[in-house]
């Protein structure tokens, strides 16, 4: 099965815009992309006056060992967003092509079919003893029903926490072969104990995997994302891509960041963020004001609150910022606490166990 039959089939043979980056000329004197011939002052490194190389190749190379893959495999872009909505642009027909999600989760799926008016089909998650969980052979029956060319799977899911086993995403995507592409959202993988999808690629080419800088590797900034897929597919993909997606200062701060001194330090911090994790998750279980905390896989805990209000305002007044949940289903009474700082998440156990809160 080649994963490109599945884009739209009037993009297969698209060549996309050939910009002046993409030729592979050399010369000394550069005069073929209207660019300006001086830096500008403020540039001290004078170099932003040329339009930047779409997918650096040493960045790729980085990210690809990373993330236990070849470079061919990956395309980088301005943060998983980016990838999320070229997906969606790029395999589902308008009104026709649908995309299968299960709620509550990460809301950019449903935005970018929104935005292609793709339709969206809801399998939802199921609240159980142990946190929630996916129903995959129902999204499996759905995607079918539908006719779907997209199902997106999020692990850890975000704002759930429940990260999903590789041989049930594995069992999913063979179902779907040559059918749909089976999309996993690792962007909180780097706090989880199961392994990546990434390793499900060669054997499953409908597999596909979402990774970022934003999270674990705190370049949120940056907006530096990569998907990892068949090379085939990537090759049609990058076409559909815009011209000069990565800035270039963003693509240096990645590099520095993939540096293995920088790389070391971000597993110590990450270790830090799932002690914090789990030391909040015990706190949290303890106050009165709390209803339900779920494990999590994430850098981030859910939380149902007796009276979720009283405990979002609390927390406002002493200046602590959470997601409030309610607008998603099933998370009426709940809030989102990302991991901060030890000082940070002792204020939240603190403000939450003030008797106002949990009135
Ligand atoms: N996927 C999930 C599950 C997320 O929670 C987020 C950001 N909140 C993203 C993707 C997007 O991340 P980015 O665009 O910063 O890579």
């Amino acid at each position: 099965m080649n994963p490109a039959d599945l884009i739209r089939e009037d993009l297969r043979d698209f060549a996309g815009y050939g910009s002046a980056r993409r030729t592979s000329v050399t010369g000394s004197i550069w005069l073929n992309a209207n660019e300006s011939p001086w830096a500008n002052v403020a540039d001290a490194e004078r170099t932003l006056h040329r339009y930047p190389d779409p997918q650096p190749q040493t960045l790729r190379v980085r990210l690809a060992d990373l993330y236990c893959a070849e470079p061919e495999q990956l395309l980088v872009g301005r943060g998983s967003d980016e990838a999320i909505d070229l997906l969606v642009r790029a395999l589902c027909n308008p009104g026709q092509d649908a995309v299968v999600v299960a709620p509550p989760v990460f809301g950019m799926y449903a935005v970018s079919a929104r935005l292609q008016n793709a339709p969206l089909v809801e399998i939802p998650l199921r609240d159980g003893a142990d946190g929630f969980s996916s129903d995959l052979d129902a999204m499996r029956v759905a995607a079918v029903a539908s006719g779907a060319k997209l199902v997106f799977l999020c692990s850890p899911g975000n704002p759930t926490g429940q990260a999903l086993p590789l041989a049930d995403i594995a069992a999913l995507a063979e179902s779907l072969r040559g059918q749909a592409m089976v999309i996993v959202d690792e962007a909180y993988g780097e706090f989880s104990e199961e392994s990546s999808a990434v390793s499900l690629i060669e054997t499953l080419p409908n597999v596909a995997v979402l990774r970022t800088l934003s999270k674990a590797h705190a370049l949120a900034g940056a907006r530096i994302g990569t998907l990892i897929a068949d090379a085939r597919l990537i090759a049609v993909l990058r076409n559909c891509q815009a011209p000069y997606p990565l800035p270039a200062p963003c693509v240096q701060m990645a590099l520095q960041a993939l540096q293995p001194d920088a790389l070391l330090q971000t597993r110590v911090r990450v270790a830090e963020i799932i002690a914090e994790r789990e030391r909040l998750y015990r706190g949290l279980q303890m106050l009165p004001a709390v209803r339900r905390a779920y494990p999590s896989q994430g850098n981030f805990l859910l939380a149902r609150f007796l009276n979720v209000e009283a405990a979002l305002q609390g927390l406002l007044t002493a200046g602590i910022v959470v997601r409030d949940m309610r607008h998603q289903p099933q998370l009426g009474d709940a809030l989102r606490i990302s991991i901060g700082k030890p000082d940070e998440n002792d204020a939240v156990l603190t403000t939450l166990s003030e008797e106002r809160v949990a009135a």
